[in-house]
């Protein structure tokens, strides 16, 4: 009997066999928080120089910072270690390239299910999202000014990241 996870629970064998990563503790060693998209092209911790144990990492479509994502940035500020949280959309994200409709246009297509009903969270202008998702770390109540927070874009085809705000 073969399972669809069959392949990965193989491979989760070999790195547990090699796990080195004992006595971690689930603080932020590197200090960081990082909110950025589900995108498959996105590598949080390998585009900054980060490896496991290093970093909280948040994501979500389009890498929006949700109140879901405040609650995780507070937890890491206080319990975690964290003083430094970059927000990072990128470059050609499904959910600023197509505007509701469409997407849901898509779904339905896809899924012979109407999805009219689910709130997609597209994103019609992703610089002002950004400026105003950084705006929302900054004041939050929870967040002291000691945290710094940046707004950065990610290039999925140089691999490159440019703060913005
Ligand atoms: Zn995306």
């Amino acid at each position: 009997m073969t399972s669809p996870f069959d392949d990965l629970l193989a491979a989760n064998a070999a790195f547990a066999r090699d796990f080195t990563d004992v006595d971690f503790d689930g603080v932020a060693a590197a200090g960081v928080a990082m909110v950025t998209c589900m995108d498959s092209r996105i590598d949080p911790l390998g585009m900054i120089g980060l490896r496991p144990g290093d970093a909280k990492i948040f994501r979500n479509p389009g890498g929006r910072v949700t109140s879901a994502a405040l609650t995780a940035l507070v937890l890491g500020v206080h319990l975690l270690n964290v003083h430094r949280v970059l927000i990072v959309p990128h470059t050609r994200c499904a959910m600023t390239s197509a505007d509701e409709a469409t997407l849901h246009h898509l779904l339905t297509e896809a899924s012979g299910i109407d999805s009219s009903w689910l709130s997609l969270g597209t994103i019609p202008d992703q610089d002002q999202a950004l400026r105003a998702d950084v705006h929302s770390v900054r004041s939050h109540p929870l967040i002291p000014d000691s945290v710094a927070v940046g707004g950065f874009l990610y290039d999925v085809d140089t691999g490159a990241l440019r703060q913005v705000v």
